[in-house]
């Protein structure tokens, strides 16, 4: 097992842990630097959330202030759109790009989104697999290396890059609602919306890291399990 665990290609899970702890400190820092600039509008990102919702004929999502940094979120299925209490009650130009971001995925949601729909609808599958996926692989490799065991593992774990992948035009796209939103309601200056569109570039970034990192994970298991028959 240790040969599993610390082989050369273990690499590639620390390169792809780096990658996702700069992505990271990235977003945590440009978070950090446009909190301390009060947008000229002032009003919380709580009070930015409800003008778009209104704005978008959108009535039937509650929004709530939730525990913890950078734990906004959207859920689909109670219509309950969480945000953090450093955007709830902040004035700031980043607590309103990330309040309008997660907006945009209600707005996604309500205009039926295609991406957001197929996220959502293989997200049961994906969890399944990714839960079996390493369970599956080590039953094939105990099975005096059942490779047809071992490649359904890999491709279980594949489901995982494949969500993540699908998560990128979704995150994207809530991104670029929130700004012409933002812009075009004029909740924000024409100097404040290159503020926010750092804060969400930074935030999006932590998903392309996200894709990268499950890649490298991918990869590796390719090496190590993906071509069994040549063993001895
Ligand atoms: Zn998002």
């Amino acid at each position: 097992m240790y040969g599993f665990f610390f082989d050369p290609t273990f690499i590639l899970v620390i390169a792809g842990l780096v990658i996702s702890m700069i992505a990271s400190a990235h977003v945590n820092s440009t978070f950090r630097r446009y909190d301390e600039v009060r947008s000229t509008s002032g009003i919380t990102g709580a009070q930015a959330a409800q003008a778009i919702l209104d704005g978008a004929g959108i009535t039937d999502v509650r929004i709530q202030q939730v525990a913890g940094n950078l734990t906004d979120n959207y859920n689909s299925g109670d219509l309950t759109l969480s945000l953090s209490e450093s955007t709830y009650n902040s004035t700031s130009v980043a607590a309103i790009g990330v309040a309008a971001h997660e907006v945009g995925h209600a707005i996604q949601h309500h205009t039926g989104y295609l991406p957001l729909k197929i996220r959502t609808g293989i997200f049961p599958l994906v969890n399944i697999g990714s839960n079996l996926s390493f369970p599956i692989i080590l039953i094939g490799v105990l099975l005096s290396w059942n490779q047809t065991l071992i490649n359904i593992g890999i491709w279980a774990f594949a489901l995982v890059l494949i969500f993540q992948l699908v998560t990128l035009p979704v995150e994207f796209n809530a991104s670029a609602r929130a700004l012409n939103i933002l812009r075009n309601d004029g909740l924000l200056t024409s100097e404040e919306v290159p503020m926010v569109k750092s804060v969400l570039t930074a935030a999006a970034l932590t998903y392309v890291a996200a894709v990268l990192s499950t890649f490298l994970q991918l990869l590796r298991l390719v090496l190590l399990f993906g071509g069994g028959n040549d063993r001895d």
